[in-house]
């Protein structure tokens, strides 16, 4: 079969770590029978570099006509300053809504191999395997934002602003994929002290008692969370969260992994198109320098070839080929242990390409 990819590789370590999954992708093609044409567009910083937008309507219309996107990472020094009208996160935020792309998927497991890598105890390690759903086009990243002079000095505030469509669509959506899972469905909210979180806690415990009784559903404050993802991460099987608290829980849970380079994530909508992409940044301090994990772009790719593509076999071969090289000590600076010698970029992509020819 062939099937288009729109690839943004962006900024930093982006075209870094977005080539090595194409390098995976051709070898997965290669050994299942299948076509992945692939083609380059603009997006973030460089993208404001050469054309004074961080998402040129060329690239929108190239991610449009495509089966799927993969998306390096953007921003960086250079295009830094909070001031500035035209932004490289703008392009990121303009690609998630130009696709109509709702829910942020983003699975954390551990390794085996990896399990001294992260920097909690072992004991708490074992058998996590959790799912983070995050809301990702409403919240106070989406509301109305102002800044103004008072009487008292400068004021500023961002709309935390929730509709019953949004989080009813992201709660049904974490339902299946908890059916698919171990059945167990957490929402995380703050609905002690926030409005918007006693919406979304009562319309999912609704949901969940009309249309998803057969899971086991818990429902659990932000502050509390951030700790028991420390304390007890095995426990969690799907969660499902509001934009700001699934940008922060992901981040904290990415540690239990041991780096940011070892997490992918999906960003999914209605239909079958998605945009995947590691959920690390440009890591402009080692960008350049051949260092760069690609293996949560890589696994970005698998979750493509999952969720947009439905290639369950080659989705499974890339990440077994990527276990067996952690397996193997083929790992980077960031999830090396004492003793293992680090290596480069490339060099990871290609014992990933090996094993899958294995
Ligand atoms: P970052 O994720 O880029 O880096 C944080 C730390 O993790 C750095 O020390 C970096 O070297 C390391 N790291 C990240 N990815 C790695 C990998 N694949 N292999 C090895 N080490 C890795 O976060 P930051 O430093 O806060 O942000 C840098 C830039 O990236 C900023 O401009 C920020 O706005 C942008 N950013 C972009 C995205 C995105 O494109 N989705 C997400 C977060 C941050």
């Amino acid at each position: 079969m062939d099937y288009t990819i729109a690839v943004l590789a962006g900024d930093g370590i982006g075209p870094e770590v977005t080539a090595e999954a194409l390098k995976v992708l051709a070898a997965v093609g290669e050994r299942f029978g299948h076509r992945f044409a692939t083609q380059q567009g603009l997006i973030g910083g460089i993208a404001i570099d050469s054309t004074g937008s961080a998402l040129p309507e060329e690239t929108v219309a190239l991610c449009k006509s495509s089966d799927a996107v993969l998306l390096g990472a953007v921003g960086g020094p250079k295009w830094d300053n909070p001031d500035a009208n035209v932004r490289p996160e703008q392009g990121l935020l303009g690609i998630r809504k130009a696709l109509g792309l709702y829910a942020n998927l983003r699975p954390v497991s551990i390794h085996p191999a990896l399990i001294d890598s992260s920097p909690l105890k072992a004991d708490r390690l074992a058998g996590v395997d959790m799912l983070v759903v995050r809301e990702l086009t409403g919240g106070s990243y989406f509301g109305e934002k102002r800044r103004e002079r008072g009487e008292r000095g400068e004021w500023a505030s961002d709309l935390c602003i929730y509709h019953q469509h949004e989080i009813e669509r992201i709660v049904r959506a974490a339902g299946e994929l908890a059916r698919g899972r171990r059945k167990k469905l957490t929402l995380v909210d703050k609905a002690n002290v926030m409005e918007t979180s006693r919406l979304w806690r009562s319309l999912t415990t609704r949901i969940v008692k009309e249309e998803f009784a057969d899971l086991s559903f818990d429902v659990m404050l932000v502050d509390a969370c951030a700790m028991h993802l420390i304390r007890r991460p095995a426990d969690f099987d799907v969660i499902v969260t509001e934009n700001m608290f699934g940008d922060i829980l992901t981040d904290e849970a990415s540690m239990l992994a041991g780096s940011m380079g070892m997490l992918p994530s999906a960003s999914l909508g209605t239909g079958k198109m998605g945009l995947y992409e590691p959920i690390h940044g440009s890591a402009p301090d080692i960008a350049g320098q051949g260092k760069a994990n690609p293996l949560a772009t890589i696994l970005s790719s698998a979750m493509l070839l999952r969720h947009s593509l439905g290639l369950e076999e080659a989705a499974r071969a890339i990440e077994s080929a990527v276990y067996a090289t952690v397996e193997a000590g083929i790992v980077t600076g960031d999830i090396a242990k004492p003793g293992q010698t680090p290596v480069g970029t490339s060099v990871v992509g290609d014992a990933v390409v090996a094993r899958l020819a294995m």
